[in-house]
């Protein structure tokens, strides 16, 4: 789990580079897809998602 957040109605999914689901928040997901970053492990994931937190 990438955020901690259990709310299910705001958890959604994004994709490692070898296809693995990982459960992430909305936020977590735009960050990921708006880094251009295709991460190879949830820790990469986290790592891109973290660097990038400006919102909106
Ligand atoms: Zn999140």
């Amino acid at each position: 789990m990438v955020c901690g957040t259990t709310d299910r109605r705001v958890l959604s999914f994004t994709r490692l580079l070898e296809g693995e689901r990982v459960t992430v928040c909305g936020s977590h997901k735009t960050a990921h897809h708006r880094s251009e970053i295709i991460a190879r492990t949830v820790d990469e994931l986290i790592a891109i998602t973290g660097e990038r937190r400006k919102a909106g």
